[in-house]
């Protein structure tokens, strides 16, 4: 009986990664759901095993935490779907591993633009993300086109839950 046990779940974990969906799944589980809060990267190993301060203190509401089955449990990411990162620094002071922090070295990631998918790179006029970004990082040319200014942008992610296409989005790791 314990044999055919053994043989049944071989043969699940078998077919979960023979079919699409279920490569997906492994695929979502190991990598982060998103970018950690900006001064975390240097306590992430300790994340694993705290009381999740950092979620609570948060007033936009944005720190989320890894569920207990993904690879990264325990860790905080940021969920950009409603609104983006203030650098208030509440995160980093209610965190019990991080003693002092520069705002200066406030670290997300990269906002990426898809031009394939971005609708004024294809013909369609859009400025839907340009009036969320107080820093003026996104501006169109003279064809209508977004661009980006990479040396103004802090990748705070204001301007991600605008865009009807999802062409915004932030690289990390
Ligand atoms: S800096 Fe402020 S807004 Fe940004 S994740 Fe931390 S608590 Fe939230
Ligand atoms: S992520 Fe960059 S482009 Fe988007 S609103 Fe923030 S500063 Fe502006
Ligand atoms: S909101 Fe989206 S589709 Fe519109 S210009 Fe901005 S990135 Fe492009």
């Amino acid at each position: 009986m314990r044999e055919q046990t053994d043989i049944g779940r071989r043969g699940l974990l078998t077919g979960s990664f023979l079919t699409r969906k279920g490569r997906e799944n492994i695929e979502r589980r190991q990598q982060a759901l998103g970018p950690a809060p900006p001064w975390h990267q240097a306590v992430i190993e300790a994340c694993a095993t705290c009381n999740k301060e950092c979620a609570a203190a948060c007033p936009q509401g944005i720190v989320r935490i890894h569920p207990d089955d993904h690879a990264h449990a325990g860790r905080p990411w940021l969920q950009f779907s409603t609104t983006g990162c203030t650098f208030c620094g509440d995160c980093a002071e209610a965190c019990p591993s991080i003693e002092s922090y520069d705002r200066e070295l406030a670290s997300i990631g990269d906002l990426q633009l898809n031009t394939a998918t971005c609708l004024a790179w294809n013909g369609v006029f859009c400025m839907s993300c340009i009036g969320k970004c107080d820093v003026r990082a996104l501006q169109m040319d003279e064809r209508r086109r977004l661009v980006m200014q990479d040396n103004l942008c802090t990748s705070c992610g204001m301007c991600i839950q605008v865009c009807p296409v999802n062409a915004l989005d932030i690289q990390f790791g």
